[in-house]
């Protein structure tokens, strides 16, 4: 990379041999990418998430006790409790973006729903992060939820680190874990440290990439000890410490670590092909620091992007960046939005006028917001891997690309197939235009996914959970006083079709399926398959006629 950079550098002065000035901002600009690490936490519920972000966010100073990163979760029975959803959208707000300073690198955690009806949200946070950490549950292992999002890393090669959780309890032996973890998440992963005997034994943890034994002293909670440094993994002193049998068996350990695990190479973590795993517990403090002085070691900056027609490099001066998040605002009276922008290259300044590609619009910001952990800041610049929260009267679409003039776009912010369908129909013949603006917005924000049938123009509304009919027609009603009802259709999956729109074989499957050809929000021709059979014979008739369940599928393989 070093190379690449230097390349980078002799071109771009090639470039500005006049603008001395611009050459100082590039190399200010490099600065700031350097040190940046924009990442996500995902698991399943309950293995630690809210826990461990908040000791991260101790550990930067960004907050001074525990207890104040509020949990987004969406607790059960919330259902149907209007108020409860509400207030967890102000919480997500809150926690979308917490930034903190670590030895003078600025990381950036973007927060994943666990909820798995908000997996779209969380697929799409993904398309923001440069890696990921993923949280485990010692006791519990590889849950439903880990094994999506994981699979959706590695489908786009996001470096990921693995942290095993609350190993201060009684859990499954490390090495049968490191297997369910291949397993189950195609991973191969290398253990960066071994833990010490397991819940009431648990004694602490061998830092095997730093050489050194952590203990766990769980009276003092907050405060871990300093570690004890070993050169050698025979010193007599690791017996006295942990006891004779407990250091044999950790030996055993480290060498069948050594024989059956591939050594750490940072270049296969980054390319996507190696996973390091740390084990500790989040509640205790205890295993935290060890993964975050590494993670700022080996996680990598903020990357480049694809976009239609090139390679967008973070060191270019230009800047571009991408949409990935859409929030309406707390206040149903005002009916802005906040819209968070990645940024992917070059600097965004408060002010100055970006071209909306999609809309070809020139549009200025004299508000943008930062966020920390504790507040939200209107800022003048912001560098590549940060997020800024940009206010939005109903302008913005999830994925749409922001730049300094040139008209690109970026890819990758795909739509899932839904798991639920339904008709969707107005309830009020006079707001008819306020329900279809709605339905338009809701829809752009990513809260559900529309679908209308060619043959009748009905419209139909998709989603990955049952909680967000609910959210949708509240939030018709409060926000633009429109009322929908809601009418069962027996639709198993959305598939995106991939098909010579011109070909015999298409105009047949079209002419066939009739009744289930619809367009998704962006006009993309859609097949709603009624069962998986359905889906499986229509490939063996028409194998021309490609059928994805996810809608960016043309970069997604
Ligand atoms: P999330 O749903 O993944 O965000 O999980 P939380 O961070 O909210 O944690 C779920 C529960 O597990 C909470 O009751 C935590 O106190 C508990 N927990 C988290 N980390 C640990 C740990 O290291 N040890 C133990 N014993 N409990 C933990």
């Amino acid at each position: 990379p070093s190379v690449r950079r230097e390349f980078f550098h002799f071109q771009v002065s090639q470039k500005n041999t006049i603008f001395a000035v611009s050459k100082f901002i590039m190399s200010e600009l490099i600065k700031e990418i350097e040190r940046r690490k924009t990442f996500g936490i995902i698991s399943h519920p309950d293995a630690g998430k809210t826990t461990l972000t908040e000791k991260l966010l101790l550990f930067g100073g960004a907050i001074q006790e525990a207890g104040a990163v509020k949990s987004n979760k969406i607790k059960k029975g919330a259902t149907s409790d209007f108020m409860e959803i509400e207030r967890q959208r102000g919480i997500s707000v809150a926690t979308s973006v917490l930034a903190f300073e670590y030895k003078n690198h600025k990381i950036n955690i973007l927060d994943t729903p666990g909820h798995k009806d908000f997996a779209e949200d969380t697929y799409r946070t993904l398309t923001a992060v440069d890696s990921v950490i993923v949280v485990i549950d010692v006791a519990k292992g590889v849950e439903e939820q880990t094994e999506k999002l994981v699979k959706v890393c590695r489908m786009r090669n996001i470096p990921m680190l693995v942290f095993i959780n609350k190993l201060d309890r009684e859990g499954k032996d490390a090495f049968d874990l490191l297997d369910e973890v291949e397993q189950k998440l195609g991973l191969t992963v290398v253990p960066l440290s071994l833990p010490i005997g397991m819940g009431g034994d648990f004694q602490g943890i061998y830092n095997i990439w730093e050489n050194n034994i952590q203990l766990f002293l769980e009276e003092k909670k907050q405060k871990v000890g300093e570690a004890i440094k070993f050169d050698d993994i025979n010193d007599p002193k690791i017996d006295e410490i942990i006891g004779a049998k407990a250091a044999s068996n950790l030996r055993e350990e480290l060498e069948l670590v050594q024989s059956v695990y591939p050594e750490f190479n940072r270049e296969d973590y980054l390319n996507g092909d190696l996973q390091p795993v740390f084990f500790g517990s989040a509640l205790n403090n205890f295993g935290v620091r060890e993964l975050l002085d590494a993670f700022i070691e080996i996680a990598p900056k903020p990357q480049p992007k694809e976009s239609d027609t090139r390679l967008v490099e973070p060191e270019e001066k230009q800047f571009t960046g991408f949409i990935f998040k859409i929030h309406a605002n707390m206040d149903p009276k005002h009916r802005d939005r906040l819209a968070f922008v990645k940024i992917v290259s070059g600097t965004f300044k408060r002010n100055e006028n970006y071209l909306l590609v999609r809309e070809n619009k020139k549009m200025k910001f004299s508000s943008p917001n930062a966020f920390f952990a504790d507040k939200k800041e209107v800022v003048d610049e912001s560098f590549p891997g940060d997020i800024v929260g940009l206010h939005d009267t109903g302008n913005f679409r999830i994925g749409d690309t922001l730049t300094g003039g040139e008209k690109i776009s970026f890819k990758g912010v795909p739509s899932f197939s839904p798991e639920h369908f339904r008709y969707i129909n107005n309830d009020d013949p006079l707001k008819a235009k306020q329900l279809a603006k709605g339905i338009d917005q809701l829809m752009d924000e990513g809260v559900a996914q529309l679908f209308t049938l060619e043959m009748n123009n009905r419209k139909i509304i998709g989603t990955v959970g049952a909680l967000q009919y609910e959210v949708i027609q509240y939030r018709l009603e409060h926000e633009y006083g429109a009322k929908c009802n809601y009418e069962p259709l027996s639709i198993h999956k959305a598939c995106w079709i991939e098909a010579d729109e011109k070909s015999e074989e298409f105009k047949e499957f079209a002419r066939l399926k009739q009744r289930f050809m619809a367009k998704d929000k962006y006009g993309q021709p859609v097949f709603l398959a009624d069962s998986s059979f359905t889906i499986h014979m229509t490939q063996e008739k028409f194998p021309n006629v490609k059928l994805h369940f996810i809608s960016e599928f043309k970069n997604a393989q």
